[in-house]
């Protein structure tokens, strides 16, 4: 496999990262997660327009100068794509600071800002098998949110906080936790987003302490069309179980439903038909050419040459 990794595509086996790498330390890198989904003759690489913008949304969060243009970035993701043969993907942008000073504020020595772009084949996020469902446990991790606004940016660093969150969650026998904001409500999945469903009306917390997830805002569209309003408001974790459906979105994970919160089935404990009407949505969307304009369109020839 080969990575694009400052212009220039490399064998995985050849990508060396000095050791003394700021991000290496201190977390200071930026990245997203965008999948390519195969559909016919061409490969949709879903929405990445929007992913690259919110790149460099996170990048302008850390002080970072890009070194590349959105069109540079698009050029490698497909570059990354066509070079390893890849058509159902999932594509990892990461921006790092490489090895210089290694105070916090790097700005002042002479590290450099590393680019690249990996792809692989990822088929499935969770272990467990979720299509028919994952749990998910409160009470085992809090979303932090940053004044300087970072908790909207995709940091490197920040993904510790979910990584710890997950292992208490584990370790009460669930698949992923949900994180809880400063105000006791419902923030989020530690890389995905929630939705819940109740008599019919679908509900997701604001982004005030979430990452505005593009799977989510995805889902909001498509939600319209087949006759749901999605109300963004505070939720709490008893309104997750009286829910009828939960679910989470993410851009590696899809839609996947949630039918245990905290040891306690969602409804009747199966997969609701909300939830598997909003996956197969989503399917369809995520396979089509122009269901936004923000996707790009790889033609076969380009990644069989
Ligand atoms: N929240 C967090 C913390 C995430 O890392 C992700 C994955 N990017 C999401 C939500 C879902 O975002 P998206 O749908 O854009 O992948």
């Amino acid at each position: 496999m080969k990575t694009w990794i400052d212009g220039e595509l490399v064998d995985n086996e050849n990508c060396l990262v000095s050791v003394l790498s700021h991000t290496l330390h201190y977390g200071t890198g930026v990245f997203e997660g965008i999948r390519a989904y195969r559909a016919g003759e061409h490969v949709i690489v879903f929405r990445l327009m929007d992913h690259l913008a919110r790149l460099e949304q996170s990048a302008n969060a850390m002080g970072f100068e890009l070194k590349y243009s959105e069109d540079e970035l698009r050029e490698a993701v497909i570059k990354v794509l066509c070079s390893n043969n890849l058509r159902d993907a999932y594509i990892r942008p990461l921006i790092f600071v490489g090895p210089g000073s290694l105070s916090l504020s790097w700005q002042s020595g002479n590290n450099e800002l590393c680019t690249m772009v990996a792809a692989w084949k990822w088929d499935s996020y969770f272990d467990s098998d979720c299509i028919s469902g994952i749990s998910v446990a409160t009470g085992v991790g809090r979303r932090l949110i940053s004044q300087s606004g970072l908790h909207q940016a995709k940091v490197v660093g920040t993904y510790v906080n979910g990584y710890a969150a997950t292992m208490a969650a584990k370790a009460v026998g669930a698949d992923e936790a949900l994180l809880i904001d400063e105000d006791g409500c419902i923030a989020e999945a530690t890389a995905a987003n929630i939705f819940m469903v109740r008599e019919g009306k679908l509900c997701t917390p604001t982004c005030r302490a979430a990452l505005a997830g593009i799977t989510r805002d995805t889902i909001v569209h498509l939600a319209r069309p087949l006759g749901f309003n999605v109300c963004e408001n505070d939720l709490v974790v008893e309104d997750l179980y009286g829910a009828d459906e939960v679910f989470l979105t993410g851009t590696a994970c899809e839609v996947v439903p949630v039918t245990k919160v905290d040891g306690q089935l969602v409804g009747d404990g199966r997969v609701g038909p909300i939830t598997q009407r909003l996956y197969a949505a989503y399917q369809r969307a995520v396979h089509s050419a122009y269901s936004f304009t923000s996707n790009v369109i790889v033609n076969r020839e380009s990644i069989a040459a």
